[in-house]
């Protein structure tokens, strides 16, 4: 007899048992993505995800979830990079071949858009990476002691 089998026929229930079960919320990729391009909170759907810019709020103001793990870093740069750079160069690209212009005319029209792109998109970018580290429960969204490094079977120096 497994421990499985152990608990279901101690507590007679035919729902499976699993270890440190708090009736946690399901945690869908793509939904928690799509929440976080929205810039709301990944667990909940409603309340905001940012209080600033690019400044998460700690805790969501709907559901209380944790939002202070999140370690996006570098990633939303680099998405937004890959993003808007293929965006842009291809349009230069194409206006390129359409229009004759010179490389000024080129450089006052998508320096700017760039740029200003860049400022619209960082923000649901990011908001999707934190959507993506808190459904795949990284960075101590999924609960566990941040302070026990499983590395070293001890506290974290
Ligand atoms: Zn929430």
């Amino acid at each position: 007899m497994t421990a499985r089998e152990a608990t279901t026929e101690a507590t007679g229930s035919r729902k499976p048992a699993r270890y440190g079960d708090t009736g946690e919320v399901e945690r869908p990729l793509g939904r928690s993505i799509m929440r976080g391009l929205r810039c709301r909170c990944p667990a909940c759907g409603e309340g905001r995800l940012f209080r600033a810019f690019l400044k998460p709020v700690d805790t969501c103001a709907n559901c209380g979830a944790d939002m202070h793990h999140h370690r996006s870093d570098d990633l939303p740069p680099y998405l937004v990079i890959v993003v808007i750079g293929h965006v842009a160069l291809g349009g230069f690209m194409m206006t390129d071949m359409v229009w004759d212009m010179s490389p000024w005319a080129h450089l006052a029209i998508w320096a700017p858009l760039t740029v200003i792109s860049a400022l619209l998109t960082i923000q649901p970018i990011k908001g999707g990476v934190i959507g993506l580290q808190w459904a795949l429960k990284m960075h101590g969204f999924g609960e566990e002691r941040e302070d026990f490094d499983p590395g070293r079977g001890g506290p974290v120096e």
